[in-house]
């Protein structure tokens, strides 16, 4: 039994019949929800969800029917299209639909392509972004997408592209000399590759690399390696999907910033990862 945590006064959005609610539903710990999330949750008919969104958050959708759309236990997934037209469906059959998807809806989860049909079918949707787990994830493992002494920008990419194959039609000379760091979505299938495709680039053999599997979970583990051993050490650790793989110096930084290690009682590695010079202390 889950307790469904009250939301504060506000004016909250009502759904109302026939809408479709696309929402993000954050990297996994349900804490990391927006209020609106929840809002939504509480209200709607039918949540169709994909892989990734965990149990807790289904359950505050109790009066809901769940429906689910994405891939598990080697079942194949929904098709794309097939999805969209099962919430047109369901929004011309007079339900309040909440499209719940893992992350942010439009980062590299389709959501883009979803409300697109939505809106040519005539079907009002509303967005509600969500926590990715490129940024958020990463913050779990006390990893600054963004730091002053390591990048003025970031770049996040998928190690699939459309076909599910090898990352082939990105440039990754250009994404390589373009930014510091490099956030990579589904890279986990197609690590040798990309490793290789930095490597070839330009990037160091010695260029820090955070892996982070099931990032904001019970389960999330991090792995700490180099762009010259990543591939190796993700074998040999036996890490799984799904996976952020932080490729630039934002990943030391844990060494100062695991709070969660600290948390439960480690001491910090290094206060000073990057070598900028202890803060002075205050007179
Ligand atoms: N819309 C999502 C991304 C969907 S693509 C978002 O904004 O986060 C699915 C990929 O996201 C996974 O292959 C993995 O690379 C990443 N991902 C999603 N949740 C994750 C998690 N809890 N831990 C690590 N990676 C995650």
């Amino acid at each position: 039994m889950t307790h469904t945590p009250e939301l504060p006064a506000f004016r909250w959005p009502q759904m109302e019949p026939g809408w479709v609610w696309l929402c993000g539903a954050g990297p996994g710990d349900p804490g990391l929800l927006t209020l609106h999330a929840a809002n939504a949750l509480r209200q709607a008919d039918v949540v169709i969800y994909d892989a990734l969104v965990q149990e807790a958050i289904l359950d505050w959708a109790a009066q809901a029917e769940h429906i689910y759309a994405g891939k598990r236990g080697g079942k194949p997934s929904a098709k794309q299209r097939d999805i969209s037209l099962q919430l047109v469906d369901l929004a011309r059959a007079g339900k309040k639909v909440l499209r719940l998807k893992g992350g942010d809806p439009f980062v590299f989860g389709r959501g883009g392509e979803e409300a697109q049909t939505l809106v040519q079918h005539n079907v009002p949707v509303r967005i509600i972004p969500g926590i990715s787990a490129g940024i958020g994830g990463l913050a779990y493992a006390g990893i600054p997408v963004t730091h002053r002494d390591v990048n003025q920008s970031v770049t996040f990419v998928t190690g699939h592209d459309q076909s599910g194959n090898t990352p082939g039609s990105l440039d990754w000379g250009s994404i390589s000399r373009g930014s510091q760091v490099i956030v990579i979505y589904m890279g986990m299938k197609h690590i040798a590759q990309i490793a290789e495709k930095l490597l070839n680039a330009g990037r160091p053999i010695d260029e820090p690399v955070a892996v982070v599997t099931s990032a904001t979970t019970d389960d999330q583990t991090v792995l700490e390696t180099t762009l010259g051993r990543v591939v190796d050490d993700i074998a040999n650790a036996g890490l799984e999907p799904p996976a952020i793989i932080c490729v630039g110096k934002s990943a030391l930084m844990r060494q100062v910033l695991d709070w969660q290690g600290m948390a439960a009682g480690q001491a910090p590695r290094n206060l000073d990862p990057l070598g900028r010079g202890r803060p002075a202390e205050s007179a």
